[in-house]
């Protein structure tokens, strides 16, 4: 389009807050992953008056009524709504409520409950809380929205407009590939240490490389195992203190001394990345993150399994910054459905119709795995694991990368923008 378009000014103080709306998208911008009649729905802090006059290319649809958002008058196109704000309130979480799970304030370590109890409890939280909340926003575990608010913005964005000044909608991937894979494990237990190998021996016979999150307190005494890891290409990256639910509660200079324990380890293996156990996030845990690492990967696109919500997630299926840190996605929990009721045998025809949509939206397939009794330890897991990395790999528009290198192309020269908040 070779329109001018306007940034959003508001027109005056908004005439609602924090609402879910539907979607209505000029049938000309539609983006060609939506099915025809598919409806989409996100929660958007405010809703402005609009003075623009002229063709809505996009409205919301909330409490009966329709607000336009983006209008086309010849060759302008007016933002009516504030897409920066947008993208925060949704990819911060800002529209559910992520709270300190019961269980952080218990005085004795999660590892002394013994596992069977461990995950028989998993997988009565998550039934119940998918019971409790029926379906809402976001959808698991496929989330169409906020990428299709992303792909419609850029749609209207002329170069020098609001949203490509921040280096959006989508940078692509290098390469000119399509979409990118990015593999890594969470590794909890001494068990997990023991099957590094094992797992790495797989992924390995498909020419991919992963990372791997080893806890705080594992990795004395482990050198060795974890030094064939990295010799071998893997990404090292740090999977909390001593995998207990407290540490995200703690102020963020508490944290940061917690981590700062295992300096030897972060340097020797450069390490760049986080991920919170329990993927359990707070703002100080994510303020204390951004001192020490490139970027956290703790926050699943969907999340409708962790202890700090009901629904939540940031929605998006692409990296995106918080300040300076990267945030990377969880999009693809793998074991995390077992508790759900999905069988072994059924993971990868769960996880299909999400891979194929993150692959025709360009998006991250990042997947997340435990070498850890009850998931990869598992034969029928395993076995399954392997059917999905055959699946995955050998695909030429595919970028396959660690972590720290997409964290790297999102900093770096794929992304333009250093601006404050989410970009
Ligand atoms: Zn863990």
């Amino acid at each position: 389009m070779s329109h001018v378009s306007r940034p959003f000014t508001p027109g005056g103080p908004p005439l609602l807050t924090h609402v879910l709306v539907r979607l209505e998208i000029h049938p000309d911008l539609l983006p060609p992953w939506l099915h025809p009649g598919e409806s989409v729905s996100l929660p958007v802090p405010a809703i402005y008056p609009c003075e623009a006059q002229g063709e809505p290319l996009l409205s919301f649809l909330a409490a009966g009524a329709v607000y336009p958002a983006i209008v086309r008058r010849e060759a302008e196109i007016f933002f009516c709504f504030d897409y920066l704000e947008t993208l925060e309130f949704v990819r911060l979480e800002r529209y559910c409520r992520v709270r300190r799970p019961w269980a952080s304030y218990v005085p004795f370590g999660y590892r002394h409950v013994p596992i069977a109890a461990r995950r028989l409890v998993a997988t009565l939280l998550t039934m119940a809380k998918r019971l409790s909340r029926g379906s809402g926003f976001p959808a698991f575990p496929l989330e169409k929205a906020l990428h299709t608010l992303t792909y419609v913005v850029g749609r209207c964005a002329a170069p020098s407009g609001e949203a490509a000044s921040r280096g959006q909608p989508v940078p692509g991937w290098p390469g000119g590939k399509r979409y990118c894979v990015v593999l890594t494990h969470d590794v909890d237990t001494p068990h997990g240490i023991r099957a590094m190998e094992r797992v790495w021996n797989i992924e390995s016979s498909y020419g991919l490389a992963s990372s791997w999150n080893i806890v705080g307190r594992l990795f004395e005494g482990n050198e060795r195992a974890i030094d064939r890891l990295a010799k071998d290409g893997c990404e090292i990256g740090l999977h909390g203190d001593d995998h207990r639910l407290r540490m995200p509660y703690l102020p963020a200079g508490a944290i940061i001394g917690r981590i700062a324990k295992y300096k030897k380890f972060l340097e020797t293996y450069r390490i760049q990345g986080f991920r919170s156990p329990y993927y359990l996030r707070s703002p100080a845990l994510l303020s204390a993150v951004s001192r020490l690492f490139v970027y956290d990967s703790s926050i699943p696109d969907v999340d409708t399994f962790s202890l700090c919500v009901d629904r939540g997630g940031c929605c998006s299926v692409l990296p995106f910054r918080i300040g300076t840190l990267v945030e990377l996605p969880v999009t693809l929990p793998y074991e995390i459905v077992l508790h759900m009721g999905v069988r072994p045998r059924g993971l990868n025809a769960f996880w299909r119709e999400k891979i194929e949509w993150i692959k025709s939206a360009g998006g991250m397939i990042l997947v997340n795995t435990h070498p850890e009794p009850s998931y990869l330890l598992e034969p029928d897991v395993s076995r399954a694991y392997g059917e999905l990395l055959a699946a995955l790999a050998g695909d030429g528009s595919a970028w396959y990368a660690l972590p720290g290198e997409v964290a790297g192309w999102w900093a770096g020269a794929g992304v333009k923008g250093k601006g404050k908040g989410a970009s």
